[in-house]
């Protein structure tokens, strides 16, 4: 056997991006359903702050008429 090298063929076939989320390598291909994040960890967090962010606006800006008096 003379085969130098070639450590892992299938490597080529897999492109890779960085996470939205944390930044870190995500293999963007058939092989990752979370793509373009590394895991599902990372594509739940990522929803998760969007969805929360949405949640507080109408929070944070109730209807007039119903505004806390300023406590200092
Ligand atoms: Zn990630």
């Amino acid at each position: 056997m003379s085969a130098p090298a070639a450590k892992a063929p299938k490597a080529a076939a897999e492109r890779r991006v960085s996470c939205p989320h944390c930044r870190g390598q995500a293999v963007y291909g058939p092989s990752n359903p979370w793509r373009p994040f590394c895991s599902e960890r990372c594509r739940n967090g990522d929803l998760g702050d969007w969805a929360s962010e949405r949640f507080r606006l109408p929070a944070e800006a109730p209807p007039d008429g119903t505004l806390p008096p300023e406590t200092p």
